[in-house]
């Protein structure tokens, strides 16, 4: 705890649902981030199984915490619990940041807005007009795609292992954009007209940092390739991107803005970014 930080009987209370949860890196995040903004507020990990999630949900309004965030394996079922649920969220299928307003618990998703905030600010790109190609059809995968056409991208290819689930992403996010799902093995076959090349499946992530979510032959120069993973901070699908010339973007930033989205639900300040990106660099670095 910050020396200039007292817990006493106004402290408001956050925290995140999660199983495993002691690897989050929330907790330090989000404190560092009420220190900074000089609220009086704590936020703390906890590991809910999947059979106390509604009891869980319930102690939030039972104790008046003004907020909590959701995590894997909760991110679906935790819906059915919560008394209202943003149209964004409802799309994507998923809610990762629940907003108590006075015993009301309302379900957003700020994992996709946060993808796309961070990959505004870190790489300069306009999404407007532009055709995109995303590997992934999982959880993370339907918050970037809806986030991605809201932005007014002109097309989304989405491929996955498994083309089924790539298929029926598509057709949810048709709607909003052009979408087509793919199987992996068509990658070949659109990347010449896609400028984003976004990986948000798990091949890569520690412990598996060997992994590729597609042949890397096929990238070039003129392809921006974005990871979400951001454990290892530089994937060996980013590696090898930006040795075959092509601009690359981390998954950290995603991690950070989803944090300062939900910062500013529950508070209505704007979150203070640069210190929250400190606090997990360093403890990314230990
Ligand atoms: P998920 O729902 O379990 O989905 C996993 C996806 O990865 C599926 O599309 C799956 O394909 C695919 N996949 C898994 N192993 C693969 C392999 N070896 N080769 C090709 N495809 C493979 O997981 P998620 O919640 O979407 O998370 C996905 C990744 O995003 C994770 O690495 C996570 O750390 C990252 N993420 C980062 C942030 C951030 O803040 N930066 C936030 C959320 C997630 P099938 O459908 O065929 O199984």
């Amino acid at each position: 705890m910050e020396k200039d930080r007292t817990i006493d009987s106004h402290t408001i209370l956050y925290g995140v649902f999660g199983d495993p949860i002691r690897h989050s890196r929330s907790p330090i995040m989000l404190n560092r981030a009420f220190s900074e903004a000089r609220i009086n507020a704590v936020y703390a990990a906890f590991h809910v199984l999947p059979q106390g999630l509604g009891d869980a949900v319930r102690g939030i309004r039972s104790l008046g915490y003004r907020g909590v965030n959701v995590t894997i394996p909760h991110k679906v079922e935790v819906m059915q619990y919560l008394d209202e649920i943003d149209e964004g969220a409802r799309i994507v299928g998923a809610v990762n940041t629940i907003v108590n307003e006075g015993g009301k618990l309302v379900g957003y998703n700020t994992d996709g807005i946060g993808y796309v905030r961070s990959l505004k600010e870190e790489t300069g790109i306009v999404l407007k007009g532009k055709t995109v190609l995303l590997l992934g059809a999982g959880g993370a995968a339907r918050g970037v795609a809806y986030a991605l056409a809201k932005e007014g991208v002109a097309c989304i290819y989405l491929a996955n292992r498994t083309k089924e689930r790539a298929v029926e992403l598509a057709d949810t996010i048709r709607p909003y954009t052009q979408a087509k799902g793919l199987g992996l093995d068509e990658v070949a076959s659109v990347i010449a007209e896609v400028e984003l090349v976004l990986n948000t499946t798990s091949a890569g992530m520690h412990p598996h940092v060997d992994e590729l979510p597609m042949p890397t032959e096929l990238l070039q120069p003129y392809h921006l390739v974005s990871d979400l993973i951001y454990n290892p901070r530089i994937t060996k699908f980013l590696r090898e991107a930006e040795a075959r010339g092509a601009r690359i973007h981390g998954g950290l930033g995603m991690f950070i803005y989803q944090g300062a989205y939900a910062f500013e639900y529950w508070t209505g300040s704007s979150a203070p970014v640069a210190a929250m990106r400190q606090v997990v660099e360093q403890s990314l670095a230990e």
